[in-house]
């Protein structure tokens, strides 16, 4: 996925690159919009075929698959996981290019923060088991939000997917969802951690986290397929929330990533 990905912005670059050399007249922001735009397009065209692909591979495995090789299978079975990973990558891909223009709308309603984040843990227990890792939710009481649902269970879905995956066998990821009140008794804030006891993240690199493509030193989290895309995800989606998210980390010892919601009454 990786390679594909590095070939396709090359690509994309020399494409804008060019575009953009043959307009050296055009305003930066233009041009910068016209960037945005083509990545919108380009991710947005390249979700069909990834589609088709997906399709394709479903239907040899459905009709063909007893009758393959061991080798086969496996080879079919990566095509499975690579089209699935590339899937995620161009939808990220479109959100933040979307996100940009300021083309996402958010569906704000009231919800129970408490049980979406269940949904999320509990979608996760089995994952967590086979890792070996103890993941625990941690929420005395419910907790009514006005936000984009959808969304919430997406940043809630990366900051536990990234707790799960840079934590090693035996140790824990634990959710928290609390509230902070004002003078008067009102909920004012909701307060989502996710902490884990795994691998950490050095000083230097916890603010860059957020950044887009931004992974922490390659040889180390290569063994982790992933992207450097979701916590910029993550931060757009705090962020059109009105929230904010921080990291605090000790290399060695663990993380916690917490997010501060604003309760919209
Ligand atoms: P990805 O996980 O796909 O690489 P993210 O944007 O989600 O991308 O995360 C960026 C980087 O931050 C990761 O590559 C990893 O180095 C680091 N990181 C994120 N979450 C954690 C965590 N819980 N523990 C340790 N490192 C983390």
């Amino acid at each position: 996925v990786m390679l594909i990905l590095v070939a396709l912005f090359g690509i994309l670059s020399t494409v804008v690159g060019q575009r953009m050399a043959a307009r050296a007249m055009v305003p930066i922001k233009s041009s910068y919009l016209k960037q945005q735009q083509f990545v919108a397009d380009a991710s947005h065209e390249l979700r069909t075929p990834l589609a088709v692909l997906k399709s394709s591979i479903d239907v040899l495995d459905l009709e063909e698959g007893d009758r393959l090789s061991d080798v086969s299978q496996l080879v079919l079975a990566d095509m499975k996981d690579e089209v699935q990973s590339m899937s995620k990558l161009v939808a990220d891909l479109l959100t933040l290019a979307r996100s940009d223009s300021g083309g996402v709308d958010l569906y704000l309603q009231p919800f129970d923060l408490v049980s979406t984040a269940e949904q999320i843990v509990r979608l996760r227990q089995s994952l967590a088991q086979e890792k070996g890792i103890e993941l625990a939710l941690d929420a005395p009481s419910p907790l009514s939000l006005t936000g984009d649902q959808e969304r919430i269970k997406q940043l809630l879905a990366i900051l536990l997917d990234n707790a799960l995956a840079y934590t090693p066998s035996g140790g824990r990821v634990r959710v928290a969802v609390t509230a902070e009140h004002t003078s008067n008794g009102m909920v004012r804030t909701a307060v989502v951690c996710v902490e884990d006891t795994g691998i950490g993240i050095p000083l230097e690199d916890q603010e860059r986290i957020f950044e887009r493509f931004y992974r922490v030193e390659a040889a180390r989290t290569r063994a982790v397929g992933g992207t450097g895309i979701g916590l910029a995800i993550a931060r757009w989606i705090v962020e059109a929330h009105k929230g904010m998210i921080e990291v605090q980390s000790d290399p060695g010892t663990g993380s916690t990533f917490t997010v501060r919601l604003p309760v919209r009454k």
